[in-house]
């Protein structure tokens, strides 16, 4: 722990996350009529958002991991894709051997770089890393009536394959859990920017965190290489951000994080879906 340590943010986070205001029913419907409940999305926590930004921005990335473990009771899970930033999260979690679930979503498309730093990286913690695979008859239907990469025929089409193999995947991993922690950064997209430190995440009835919501690419990249995590080799060949083999590409320099993202959509917001903007 750093030089602030646990003690003085527990102290005001047990203030701001008073029990008869933390439960999610309660976030998600202070000051809304009935009529609006069904209709919520992501929303920001407001005033209790801000107080949590204020209190996660002296902290380290390991502090604010242990912080979060030790307010939120339930289940907490990490879903990793095996980016620079998510193995970041992972080396703070396993080194402090938190309780928190680590899972990733073995979609099918995966680059085989991928599944080789799932390897070394349960090989360097000697933790196993939960996988969720998608539903095998919802695949192979999909498959049969669009074509193998028919997600390319359309952004409904893509965004239907992102459906099948990442989200439906994300709602079993997380049922349940109480709180789910990202690798979202403010940097990578604008429409990341609006997310926060931490949110309700209405569709899952939890508390989403993003503890390196403030940190730069440039910082992530120190982290990994200053405590020797390990990282996917295709960051070194122009990957910034990598997801599923046929729908990534490396970026020239200057390109931002996200446009080697099914780049064939243009300008579109590149998401698959985990991660909605309201
Ligand atoms: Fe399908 Fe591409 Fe989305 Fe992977 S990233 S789930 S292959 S559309």
């Amino acid at each position: 722990m750093g030089p602030r340590g646990d003690i003085d943010f527990l102290f005001f986070a047990k203030l701001w996350f008073r029990t008869e205001d933390y439960s999610i029913d309660s976030q998600l419907h202070r000051g809304r009529p009935m009529s609006d409940r069904s209709r919520v999305h992501a929303q920001p926590l407001s005033d209790e958002a801000e107080r949590l930004a204020d209190a996660f921005a002296p902290l380290d990335l390991a502090e604010r991991l242990a912080a979060a473990r030790s307010i939120i009771g339930g289940r907490i899970v990490f879903t990793t894709s095996f980016g620079l930033e998510d193995q970041a999260i992972s080396h703070a979690i396993l080194t402090q051997d938190l309780a928190i679930d680590i899972v990733t979503f073995d979609t099918g498309r995966l680059f085989p770089e991928t599944h080789q730093v799932w390897a070394e990286t349960e090989q360097r913690y000697g933790r196993r890393i939960e996988a969720r695979l998608p539903e095998q008859r919802s695949i192979e239907a999909w498959i049969a009536q669009n074509g193998v990469d028919g997600f390319r025929a359309s952004i409904v089409a893509r965004q239907a394959c992102c459906a099948l193999r990442k989200v439906e995947p994300l709602g079993r991993a997380l049922a349940g859990a109480a709180a789910w922690v990202t690798g979202v950064r403010a940097e990578q997209s604008a429409e990341r920017a609006m997310m926060g430190f931490a949110a309700i995440d209405a569709q899952h009835r939890l508390i989403k965190l993003n503890p390196l919501f403030d940190w730069t690419r440039e910082r992530v990249v120190d982290f990994v290489h200053d405590h020797g995590v390990p990282y996917n080799s295709l960051h070194d060949r122009g990957f910034l951000s990598i997801g599923c083999a046929p729908c990534t590409r490396a970026v020239a320099p200057g390109e931002s994080e996200r446009s080697g993202r099914w780049w064939w959509e243009g300008q579109e917001k590149r998401e698959c879906g985990l991660h909605p903007v309201a």
